[in-house]
């Protein structure tokens, strides 16, 4: 039994079947909650369902309709708001490959997979067009051939979905392909899935980025310090371990972290567990999340006042993706 599942009975080594088990359904998850009162308020989330695993829901305070975790797997009929665009920040221009979109110069990022391991409402590609978009599953041929005939590439980031979401075996097989390009040099992956899932952070994938030539960056995406339990911790604390570089990139979402005591309690944890903040991203205007939007003046004094709670290494960059742009768009402030 590994060290993830002694911390906490409930959570298991087989993070396949937490996935599978996973609540579905906004009933079910209300009725966990003791929040069956909010029924009335709540749809089903269309296309894009309710998804979320029970340990998620666990980190959940029962009968609190405001709690940060809550609010950001929770379908609103705020969402039925036609306001925003279906591609926010211009992904189907930027592919050059099926599932691989290479936007800024020297890297290039993989849409491994459609699949998640939860449903964020405020998600920037919840209208992608995953089955159409992207390669037939395990096809990787054409974003290889495009990446090894193009040698100013030296990074790949993998994103999806949720690229953790692959199993071991499938992951092995994709990084091997990307190993035997000789011109790349780093391997980063994005996921929610260190925060949402801890499970998957088995030593399995730990030895596979380990014992890889890749100079790998785990980039998990956490918006609320209640995400990062001690079980997230030591989950996070085993890859520290292992050398790979840990960095958080958050959303700055209305109603759940939009506040300097929830940003400086989130940069504490993150730095508990060995990551460091890198990125606050303003919320991405897509289509049916325009509910979370914080106004720019507001996300530049918020910045402003953690900068002087928090050393500098624990104060996250404010930036913004505009589509066509040659990088992240940094959000100064005075
Ligand atoms: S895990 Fe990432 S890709 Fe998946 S729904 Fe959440 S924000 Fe979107």
């Amino acid at each position: 039994m590994s060290s993830i599942s002694l911390i906490q009975g409930r959570h298991t080594d087989n993070w396949q079947a937490e996935l599978a088990n996973a609540v579905t359904t906004t009933e079910e998850l209300l009725r966990i909650v003791k929040l069956e009162r909010l029924a009335p308020t709540v749809t089903a989330g269309g296309n894009f369902r309710l998804l979320v695993p029970h340990c998620y829901v666990d980190k959940m305070q029962p009968g609190d309709a405001n709690d940060p975790l809550l609010l950001q797997v929770l379908p609103s009929l705020a969402e039925k708001s036609p306001a925003g665009t279906t591609d926010p920040v211009g992904d189907l221009h930027a592919m050059t490959a099926p599932g691989l979109l290479h936007k800024y110069h020297g890297r290039v990022l993989l849409v491994t997979t459609g699949a998640c391991a939860v449903h964020c409402r405020y998600c920037f590609r919840r209208h992608f067009p995953y089955t159409t978009a992207n390669p037939r599953k395990g096809e990787w041929g054409e974003a290889i051939d495009y990446i090894r005939s193009h040698e100013d590439i030296a990074e790949v980031i993998l994103s999806g979905g949720d690229p953790l979401v692959l199993d071991n075996s499938v992951l092995q097989r994709l990084l091997a392909l990307l190993e035997d390009i000789p011109h790349l040099q780093w391997l980063r992956i994005h996921s929610r899935l260190p925060v949402v899932l801890p499970s998957r952070i088995d030593k399995s994938l730990q030895h596979m980025l380990q014992r890889s030539r890749l100079r790998t960056t785990l980039v998990i995406h956490a918006n609320h310090a209640n995400e990062i339990t001690e079980i997230e911790i030591a989950a996070l604390q085993q890859l520290g371990m292992a050398g790979i570089t840990l960095l958080n990139q958050s959303v700055l979402l209305r109603g759940i972290n939009d506040s300097v005591a929830a940003l400086a309690a989130l940069s504490k944890r993150l730095h508990d567990a060995g990551v460091l903040p890198y990125y606050l991203h303003m919320l991405d205007p897509v289509q049916g999340a325009m509910h979370f939007e914080v106004p720019s003046s507001r996300a530049t004094a918020l910045i402003d006042a953690l900068r002087l709670q928090l050393p500098g290494f624990l104060v996250p960059r404010l930036v913004r993706e505009q589509a066509g742009e040659g990088s992240k768009t940094a959000i100064f402030t005075i």
